[in-house]
């Protein structure tokens, strides 16, 4: 059972059933910054928003951080009300709008905050902790890591490997098709999956191989829909080759995949909310069960307890 609402505006409701077995609570999906490539603030984003990458998953007693663009500053102010927090934090890659709200995580500068960060090391073979480190040297921002006073742990990640979180969580990651190399996420808990599919361009003549691991049946698959078939495809401007794909292709591979619930994700910088909206339209005419990503947007899956 998948239930979706927002933040500040009410999408959709479907009832709670209520049944005589113990309900587990939910798994839940929270997104926090939405937009790809660079944060773009202003009146013609404010209804789908314009935070770069970060997505919040909890489940049974585990958080879950995907990517550290602008939304993981937002996050890490409601987190300061919780603390101490603990967290893993998964990055796709170090693309600066995946990694620049890092810096300004207010929760890693607090002694007693506990966070795992894990990443599948880049091409030149770096790790992330040399990777957050370096982008918080001089001359390019004042203070360094080492300056974060909480417990803060680094993993290098095999491409394919699978991460037991404790509760029954499970985290994999498939290698997927963006320059300099990049992975995505499954999250797996209770016979709940939820795919995060971002930063990749999708293959001329078949599905990616690793976009369909992580996306196969699951209840919710967040993609990369950067931009229109049209866009990518353009005769003079197109996009082929700068690693990111089309809602079309969302479609696509949602319905081979028999997606449950899919959400349209890494909205380009230059769409503003009329064109998200109209987005929207076209890709519910072809898979009804899409959104479009929005700060904000929550959605709770529950365990199919019957
Ligand atoms: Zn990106
Ligand atoms: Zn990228």
């Amino acid at each position: 059972m998948i239930d979706i609402t927002s933040q500040e505006c009410f999408l959709w409701h479907t009832t709670i059933k209520i049944c005589d077995m113990p309900m587990f609570n939910p798994l839940t999906i929270r997104f926090w910054g939405v937009r790809g490539s660079i944060p773009c603030p202003g009146s013609h984003t404010v209804r789908y928003g314009g935070n770069t990458p970060c997505v919040e998953i909890q489940a049974n007693g585990q958080r879950i951080i995907f990517d550290g663009g602008t939304g993981l500053r937002v996050l890490g102010e409601h987190l300061m009300s919780q603390q101490p927090v603990a967290a893993h934090l998964f990055f796709t890659h170090t693309h600066w709008d995946h990694i620049q709200g890092f810096p300004f995580f207010q929760p890693a500068f607090v002694p007693g905050n506990q966070f795992h960060i894990y990443a599948v090391p880049g091409k030149n073979g770096q790790g992330i902790e040399r990777r957050l480190n370096d982008q918080m040297l001089h001359p390019n921002f004042p203070v360094p890591l080492q300056i974060m006073g909480g417990d803060l742990r680094f993993y290098d990640l095999e491409a394919g490997e699978q991460v037991h979180l404790g509760g029954g969580v499970v985290v994999s990651n498939e290698a997927l098709n963006h320059p300099g190399g990049g992975v995505g996420y499954r999250v797996s808990w209770q016979g709940i999956h939820v795919a995060y599919i971002t930063d990749t361009e999708h293959l001329p003549d078949q599905l990616h191989p690793g976009a369909f691991v992580l996306a196969d049946r699951a209840d919710v698959m967040i993609y990369d829909a950067t931009y229109t078939d049209e866009e990518y495809h353009h005769p003079r401007q197109s996009k082929v080759g700068w690693g990111h794909s089309t809602w079309q292709e969302a479609v696509k591979l949602a319905q081979a995949a028999q997606v449950k619930q899919l959400i349209l994700f890494h909205h380009d910088p230059s769409h503003d909310d009329d064109f998200l909206d109209r987005i929207g339209e076209l890709a519910r005419a072809q898979f009804p069960q899409t959104l479009l990503a929005r700060e904000g947007l929550m959605i709770s899956v529950y365990p199919n307890v019957m």
